[in-house]
């Protein structure tokens, strides 16, 4: 097993518990979706059920644990995440009736004699009636059982489970340890660089976006946004175009895109949006906080191409043309 190096503080924190066996009974791994919080969480269970950890408390391997930990068919690992909804297209949200289930399995005795280990990924899209069932899980612990709880977004719990879990934070990466994982993984130097940049280097995230055509959407949302600043655009047919395609991504490359512009304004130079005088930095600098904002809302019951709309419409144009 080999961890990417900027998870490796997070590891160490976690192996020392398994070898000192003080394992708290909930765990919160805590970060931005692409940090490795999912690499992490089934390293800690592989270890944690291995019969033959090395030296640095990582899995062996080779053990009957690992084998079936890696066949992904070990009995007592639980993997609690979206299930298919009758229509085969995955739930948005985790239910109570699966953690219910869960509370139930936990409560029996681990079938190898060790621990049980359940992993709740995301964590932070139970809805409330969820959250009171996992909860009650939370309050009477069954004994040998460990719940490691992935949330890109560990303010969105509430309060009562967060109180009750270890929280694990991972840092994040260097820019150069970034970059490095990305070569390993092939990506072209120049490439790694440019989308590095634009996901303010989270490795997972260019690595996503890499996979996809995201640098094509980047350039899009650009060129969309130079044009509201030239008042050659409708806003209405840009909120639609981005709402049927990968909303997200497109409000995270314009956030950026708005910081950028800034930035560049800031310095003296010319953005690529067209914005120029020094009195649009703090109106970009409220519109990146919009954008931000309303990449929060997409995932509420809140129309879409509402709150694209809303936002754009706030979209600083030039001086003479708003
Ligand atoms: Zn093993």
């Amino acid at each position: 097993m080999k961890l990417q190096p900027w998870l490796m503080p997070a590891w160490n924190v976690l192996a020392d518990a398994l070898r000192t066996r003080r394992l708290h009974h909930a765990l919160l791994f805590g970060g931005p979706h692409g940090y490795g919080k999912r690499a992490l969480a089934d390293a800690f269970a592989t270890a944690a059920l291995c019969t033959q950890r090395a030296a640095d408390g990582s899995a062996c391997g080779t053990c009957r644990s690992c084998v079936l930990v890696a066949a992904g068919s070990h009995p007592d690992l639980v993997h609690v995440t979206f299930e298919l909804r009758d229509d085969g297209k995955p739930r948005t949200e985790l239910t109570i009736d699966q953690m219910r289930a869960l509370g139930q399995r936990l409560a029996l005795s681990s079938q190898f004699g060790g621990l049980q280990i359940a992993i709740v990924d995301p964590a932070d899209a139970m809805n409330p009636n969820a959250a009171n069932a996992l909860l009650k899980t939370l309050e009477e612990p069954a004994s040998e059982t460990i719940i490691v709880l992935v949330a890109d977004d560990p303010s969105r719990l509430p309060a009562t489970i967060r109180s009750r879990c270890q929280r694990i934070d991972l840092h994040a990466p260097t820019h150069a340890q970034a970059l490095e994982w990305l070569r390993e993984h092939g990506v072209d130097a120049d490439v790694a660089a440019s989308t590095l940049a634009a996901s303010m280097d989270n490795p997972g995230q260019a690595e996503d976006w890499i996979e996809g055509d995201a640098l094509a959407v980047r350039a899009e949302c650009l060129a969309d946004l130079a044009a509201l600043s030239a008042s050659r655009a409708r806003v209405a047919a840009i909120a639609e175009r981005w709402a049927a395609d990968r909303p997200g991504v497109r409000l995270w490359f314009a956030a950026d895109l708005a910081r950028e512009e800034a930035r560049l304004i800031g310095s003296g130079r010319r953005g690529a949006l067209g914005l120029t005088a020094r009195t649009e930095i703090p109106k970009l600098a409220a519109w990146f906080a919009s954008a931000n904002r309303a990449r929060g809302l997409l995932s509420t019951t809140l129309r879409t191409e509402l709150v694209l709309l809303d936002l754009l419409r706030g979209w600083p144009a030039q001086p003479g043309k708003t």
